[in-house]
């Protein structure tokens, strides 16, 4: 096949007709909303990437589809940027060199479910897959607040954690993932295969080391969840509360959603007006109903009081939407409902059990940052994270409240920056030296990793040799 001599002297339509059988869309509107993803919530991701645009949509609907658009791909150098649902936060999906997007939702077949586990095809959704494990009495160990529209390729590629991360701990915990398939980009693209134990390698890599065909996750039995909102007077007490729930035993209180909500963002939520009393901080949270009672006993002993108990029958008939929709990141997206000034920021707790630290924290920020902590547990040990709503008014002062809390040694992962490294984290070279290996021409989303031009000159097992910092946890970029 012949090559381009640069981007500019690109004939988009003999690419077009060279991915032929592959359908695709050079329909200037398509490519531009394929072209974005949830960047615009940061104001600065909003300036840097609202003008980068693709050039090309492909809508593969097989494996065999996909290996050929990545085969025109390398074939005329084009870069190829893997798209799900697109709803990432950081950019992660817009192509920044332009070129080729992929979108993978057209193969989304559900391809077994066995005894604790489900393998799926890439751009399956998350919600469709739930949906297909409840019947045989399984669910997922977690999944992204956005599973409406999410894909579990782009969850696996670009997410952390979700619903289930309080129970079950975030991806990258072992046994989590339990198999993934990726296509190098190569002349004849080769399907690698990563087993449990390797599925870091290409596990919150950004798309930047290979298109995942396939995955095979951990599933959990199911149970009759009951989406609970209980108010409370102090925010101390209601984070205290959320960290007594996070570690009770799972034996007496099960939970797969732990989260508390500064009073000032539930003020934000018109659809529970009638249910919720306003100017309360919230703990959200799902619990089986054989738990209800020990559940609501916790919440009292912390001054909660129960607003909201309802199973999925009972919230249907409300026409709420679910309660995990008033938690991780859809909190940003129901203050951005009514006002395009929030954003918010990435924020690591340093000791989870210091409730006094946590509010000493909120009281210092002040008024334009307004806290909201997701608990998760990996083994015994629990994290909060804290995805503020912060009132954005200029880069600067987003850089005063960052120093704010790193002065008391609160980790910020800055959700401002579009690079996977982001501000100051160590690189994860497996994944560098996995893109060498699976992208020798660097094709795969370029621009997205700071240090990759740095090494790419290496051979894979000397990028390889420079370390595997983020075998940590939560060194590279945490989309949450
Ligand atoms: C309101 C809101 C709430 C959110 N809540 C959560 C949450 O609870 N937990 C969480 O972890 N994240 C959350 N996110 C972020 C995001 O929704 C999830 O990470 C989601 O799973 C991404 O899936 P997607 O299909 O939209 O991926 P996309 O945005 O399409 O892609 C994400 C990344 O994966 C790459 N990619 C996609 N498909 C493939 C593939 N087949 N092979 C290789 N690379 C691929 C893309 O190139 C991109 O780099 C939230 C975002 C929003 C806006």
């Amino acid at each position: 096949m012949p090559h381009d001599a640069t981007p500019e002297a690109r004939d988009w339509s003999r690419v077009a007709e060279a991915l032929n059988p592959v359908g695709v869309s050079d329909d200037p509107v398509t490519v531009k909303k394929r072209s974005r993803d949830f960047f615009w919530y940061s104001p600065i991701l909003n300036a840097e990437l609202r003008r980068s645009f693709g050039d090309l949509v492909a809508h593969p609907k097989t494996r065999e589809e996909l290996a050929h658009c990545l085969a025109v791909a390398h074939a005329y150098d084009i870069p190829v940027t893997l798209r799900g649902g697109g709803t990432g936060n950081y950019g992660q999906a817009v192509p920044l060199h332009g070129g080729l997007i992929v979108e993978t939702t057209a193969m989304n077949h559900i391809l077994e479910i066995g005894e604790g586990f489900v393998r799926v095809e890439a751009g399956a959704l998350m919600a469709d897959i739930n949906a297909a494990l409840h019947p045989e009495g399984w669910e997922m160990t977690m999944f992204p607040s956005t599973q409406d529209i999410a894909t579990v390729g782009g969850f696996v590629a670009g997410g952390s954690a979700g619903i289930g991360s309080v129970a079950n701990g975030p991806l990258r915990e072992p046994g989590n993932i339990l198999q993934i398939k990726a296509l190098s980009v190569e002349a004849t693209p080769v399907e690698h295969v990563f087993d449990a134990e390797n599925a870091l390698q290409i596990h919150h890599a950004w798309g930047l080391n290979g298109a995942i065909t396939e995955v095979t996750l951990r599933t959990v039995p199911t149970r009759d969840w009951v989406g609970c909102m209980v108010g409370f007077d102090d925010y101390a007490d209601c984070y205290a509360a959320g960290y007594a729930l996070a570690s009770a035993s799972p034996e007496q209180i099960a939970r797969k959603l732990c989260s508390t909500v500064d009073a000032r963002i539930c003020d934000y939520f018109p659809r529970l007006d009638a249910h919720v009393p306003k100017g309360r901080h919230l703990l959200v949270s799902l619990v089986p109903r054989e738990h209800l009672d020990a559940f609501e006993t916790l919440m009292v002993r912390y001054g909660g009081t129960m607003h909201l108990a309802m199973d999925e029958a009972e919230r249907q008939a409300l026409k709420l939407p679910h309660v995990f929709e008033f938690a991780y990141n859809h909190t940003t997206l129901q203050v951005l409902k009514s006002d395009r000034s929030a954003t918010y920021q990435q924020v690591g707790v340093p000791d989870p059990s210091d409730a006094a630290r946590v509010e000493a924290m909120r009281i210092r920020q002040g008024e334009d940052v307004w806290p909201h902590h997701e608990f998760t547990r990996a083994g015994d040990v629990i994290y909060a994270a804290d995805l503020p709503i912060v009132w954005f008014t200029s880069p600067e002062r987003l850089a005063e409240i960052n120093a704010t809390y790193e002065a008391d040694g609160f980790t910020v992962y800055d959700a401002h920056v579009h690079v996977i490294e982001g501000n100051h984290m160590q690189p994860d070279y497996r994944h560098l030296a996995w893109k060498k290996r699976m992208d020798p021409k660097g094709l795969l989303n370029p621009g997205k990793s700071r240090v990759w031009e740095r090494v790419r000159h290496l051979s894979a097992d000397e990028i390889e040799a420079l370390g595997t910092q983020s075998d940590t946890k939560g060194d590279s970029n945490d989309t949450i």
